[in-house]
């Protein structure tokens, strides 16, 4: 059997997109300590490291841990060792859990979405609590604004920030 792997490419270049890569495909989720600013709520590029807002799974030719050391190579350069590439290929293995090939996905703190799933959203991220009717990204298509009022507001994350355990 030939081995394949679901992972993530990028959707389309609505709302942001600053790749311009011929075959965007992810990296790990971006995310740091000021999700606002996009890191919390954009994928990113695993070559160009820069951000976009609408991925998708599709099936890749190659076994997870082929795609996992292309991908951390790519972020790592020449320091790339087993551990980056094993730890890839687990962040990757569970972020796909529960997708199917053709999924158009997007990120909210750490956690992924299908577009086209219906609100409202309930759930604890990595950094915050949320209760969205709807995913900021998908609105952002047809009423502009929603995402600078939303999460790319530090306001609306600070005021939802779990607290420290
Ligand atoms: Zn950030
Ligand atoms: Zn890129």
């Amino acid at each position: 059997m030939k081995a394949r792997t679901l992972w993530l490419v990028k959707d389309s270049d609505k709302v942001i997109n600053w790749c311009n890569c011929s075959e965007p495909v992810a990296g790990r989720f971006p995310q740091a300590d000021c999700p606002w600013c996009g890191c919390g709520w954009l994928l990113s590029c695993a070559f160009c490291r820069k951000c976009f807002t609408f991925g998708r799974f599709e099936w890749f030719d190659e076994s997870v841990e082929s795609l996992a050391r292309r991908l951390a190579t790519a972020a790592r350069g020449p320091r790339v060792d087993d551990e980056d590439v094993a730890e890839m290929a687990e962040f990757m293995t569970w972020a796909a859990e529960g997708f199917a090939a053709g999924d158009r996905v997007v990120v909210i703190d750490y956690q992924l979405f299908r577009v086209d799933e219906e609100g409202p959203f309930e759930f604890a991220g990595a950094y915050a609590h949320h209760t969205l009717d709807a995913l900021p990204q998908v609105r952002e298509l047809t009423e502009p604004g929603t995402l600078d009022a939303t999460l790319g507001n530090p306001d609306y994350w600070v005021e939802r920030e779990l607290p420290d355990e």
